[in-house]
């Protein structure tokens, strides 16, 4: 879980890609990374931190460039901290690369690497992609490289590096600097570029481009390569393109609603989750006084399914804004401290009425098991638990740090769906301590955005094949680097 951005425009581009970096802070707020290039000068600086108390005005003004990039990282791969922030520098052939996503054959890459006495200096995954593509750029030539140059490199790279992946890099080409950007073959991670009178964008989320004054232009198209250089039309060469399958996670959970991905706005994507959903609660016979959504991300869906079972939505749940990140938290017993700093509750939305609460996934189900115990003091006649995604049974392997099987709660009830899944819903409903519970039918998700999705943490169908042992070893990296 990363946000990556490139700008090519005039000077002084790293107020703009700090500003964009800022817009999608919610991607990852463990680290982050600016590098620009001016003429024959590098200039890169990462930090432990959030973007805001990294780059002010006085440590942007140590930059100069009218070309860069800026990373906000949450690892999926490797540990937290400042070793391991992006973006990379290579120096021959000259390479800035930042990424966002999963290189599932990370580990055999770093022992390939290793056979071959070439450390890594981090256990970021970025690190050996960059060292591939540079070895794949120098076979060809020494300097001077071009962009079909750049193109044929990759070919050789995607062959050696597999993963979910949009890949952002600026390096000099056919005597210029350009902006380059790539993404996976089914284009699972996120990835979409912006113009602005012969300026350039390309940034995981759409809001971004907003922020700074770019017109969004649509997709990096999956699996290909797109170079832009200034005043001049982008091109875009096609690498390994498969059958395209975007991540449904980030419409359920993770961009910004006011962002639009592979062409289909997050928000609109959440009202139509709450919409089916509300269409299964009412199948259910489940009738209820009031919707209360769990701040921020169920708050459309939440609408929605007021407005289905016509009756109100309510703000239930005040959200302390200067809680940190619940999920992020290294260990259970941090997780549950912080969860009561985030979440407080209006006592009369609740009392004495059938109250749907509804949130927008159940990962460990540390969240809707607090949610319960708090709104329980309030005395609600029902209470009534609404999850606009399916069970959540399998890791995730490309790049949502949902990445270990023993964490995911329905797993361990996953039995009880031979039973009916009416039978799991209770057994989940009881867990939680909840009198109800249903969660969005898994066929109701994959005909949500009217095209292939990858829903592999739901239906455990990985679009990219991956062997069992990279399986494994990802687990276990994050076995390694987070505590239970
Ligand atoms: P849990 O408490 O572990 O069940 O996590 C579920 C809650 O965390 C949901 O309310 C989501 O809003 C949020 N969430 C779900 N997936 C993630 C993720 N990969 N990273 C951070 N937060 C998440």
């Amino acid at each position: 879980m990363c946000g990556v951005i490139g700008i090519l425009k005039e000077e002084n581009v790293q107020y703009d890609i700090a500003l964009a970096l800022q817009s999608i802070q919610h991607r990852g707020q463990d680290s982050c990374g600016l590098a620009t290039k001016d003429k024959k000068k590098f200039f890169l600086e990462k930090e432990d931190g959030l973007v805001a108390s990294v780059f002010n005005h006085k440590t942007l003004a140590d930059f100069k460039g009218s070309i860069g990039m800026g990373h906000v990282r949450y690892p999926t791969m490797g540990s937290a901290g400042k070793v391991n922030a992006q973006p990379f520098f290579e120096k021959q052939p000259g390479i800035f690369l930042t990424h966002n996503g999963n290189i599932i054959n990370y580990h055999d890459l770093r022992k390939q690497f290793l056979e071959k006495s070439l450390y890594l200096t981090s256990s970021c995954d970025v690190e050996p992609v960059l060292y591939v593509l540079a070895e794949e750029l120098m076979k060809l030539r020494q300097y001077g490289h071009t962009t079909e140059d750049l193109a044929v490199a990759l070919k050789e790279t995607y062959k050696r590096v597999r993963g979910a992946f949009t890949l952002v890099g600026i390096m000099y080409l056919d005597g210029e600097d350009t902006l380059f950007a790539c993404r996976d073959p089914y284009g699972i991670r996120p990835g979409v570029w912006g113009e602005q009178n012969g300026n350039f964008m390309v940034a995981s989320e759409s809001v971004a481009m907003e922020m700074t004054g770019f017109d969004y232009r649509g997709d990096i198209p999956h699996g290909s390569l797109m170079v832009f250089k200034k005043d001049k039309k982008p091109v875009t060469i096609e690498i390994d393109k498969k059958e395209h399958h975007p991540c449904i996670f980030e419409y359920i959970y993770f961009a910004r609603p006011d962002s639009i991905i592979s062409g289909h706005s997050v928000y609109d994507t959440r009202l139509v989750l709450g919409r089916m959903l509300a269409d299964k609660i009412k199948r259910k016979g489940i009738e209820v006084d009031v919707v209360i959504p769990v701040p921020d991300t169920a708050r459309p869906s939440a609408t929605a399914i007021a407005e289905e079972l016509n009756v109100p939505v309510r703000d239930g749940f005040i959200k302390n804004r200067y809680s940190g990140r619940t999920f992020i938290m290294p260990s259970q017993y941090d997780r549950e401290f912080a969860m009561r700093l985030k979440h407080n509750t209006i006592e009369g939305e609740f009392k004495d009425k059938r109250v749907l609460i509804v949130d927008d996934s159940i990962v460990r189900g540390t969240t809707t098991k607090h949610i319960v115990s708090l709104v329980g003091k309030s005395q609600p006649k029902e209470l009534h638990i609404g999850i606009f995604s399916p069970p959540v049974y399998y890791p995730c392997y490309y790049g949502i740090d949902i990445s270990r099987q023993h964490e995911l709660i329905a797993r361990k009830y996953k039995e009880y769906y031979a039973e009916g899944p009416d039978v799991f819903e209770k057994k989940m409903a009881h867990f939680t301590g909840a009198d109800s519970l249903t969660y969005l039918d898994i066929s109701d998700v994959q005909k949500s955005l009217g095209q292939p999705v990858c829903s592999a943490c739901f239906d455990g169908h990985y679009p990219l094949p991956l062997r069992e042992d990279e399986q494994k070893s990802i687990e276990d990296d994050r076995d390694e680097y987070q505590k239970n």
